[in-house]
């Protein structure tokens, strides 16, 4: 498994796709309520990706009809965009979302709550999200791939939470699903050693009861096997000598 090292001109390119895309997501985040389609969140997604001057990476990918992958409730990823389908009070919902910006992809995720939801529900979506925090606290020169994985899962079980396993993380740069593949779970080897210049796309998918998943009959929508919630959360990041850099978040902590 060759992980690839970028150079100081294609960091400079990966930070500037990353930028990019998180102002697209900041821009969907403030479209989230209640009486929307998913549908109309792919149209405004793929929009404001091409006014990004980006090409949106995930329209055709392997097939995949849409800009936008919008996963509502026990929906994990990959869930396709529908006029029909219309968010309600009380619905979480991920985006997943990417750019190609002068040959180069970003790659980040969010999930928001419609309306007011459930304090069970806000658990697993804080959750979700600390534990990509709580993992990229060992993304950096002097640990190892998996010591990601270990944080990640070691956090999230303390909750009771089914991780997902069937799908995982990946480097991202000239292709948007690059080696090494990044599992959210625990790992028995420590995996490659990390060193300055690899960009990684680090993503949680959590569960809120069993980690058991499957595909829907479109082939690409992954539910909870439980039917129960399922939150995620992603960003690209660069790995330095120090601190990660979280190219895809530049306002949060
Ligand atoms: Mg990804």
């Amino acid at each position: 498994m060759a992980v690839s090292i970028k150079s100081e001109r294609e960091i400079e390119l990966m930070r500037e796709s990353c930028r990019r895309l998180e102002i697209v997501h900041n821009a969907l985040g403030e479209m989230i309520k209640p009486g929307i389609s998913t549908l109309d969140i792919d149209r405004y997604g793929e929009e404001l990706i091409r006014q990004q001057d980006g090409i949106p990476n995930f329209l055709n990918y392997n097939g995949f009809p849409a800009s936008i992958c919008v996963s509502v409730n026990k929906e994990v990823v990959h869930g396709i965009p529908k006029k029909d389908r219309i968010l309600r009070e009380g619905d979480i919902v991920s985006l997943d979302a990417g750019l190609i910006y002068k040959g180069y992809h970003s790659d980040a995720a969010r999930t928001y709550a419609v309306g007011k939801i459930s304090p069970e529900v806000q658990q697993l979506m804080d959750v979700t999200k600390q534990a990509f925090f709580e993992g990229i606290k060992y993304a950096k020169e002097g640990y190892h791939l998996h010591d990601i994985s270990n944080a990640i899962d070691d956090y999230v079980s303390r909750f009771g939470y089914g991780i997902v396993r069937e799908l995982v993380g990946h480097g991202i740069g000239t292709k948007l699903h690059e080696d090494p593949q990044i599992p959210n779970f625990r790992q028995k080897s420590r995996g490659v050693k990390l060193k300055a210049g690899m960009t990684l796309a680090i993503e949680p998918m959590i569960n809120m009861g069993r980690p058991d998943v499957e595909w829907l009959d479109d082939d690409w929508t992954v539910v909870a096997s439980d039917g129960l919630p399922s939150a995620h959360y992603e960003n690209t990041i660069l790995i330095t000598e120090g601190e990660p850099e979280i190219l895809t978040l530049s306002s949060e902590p």
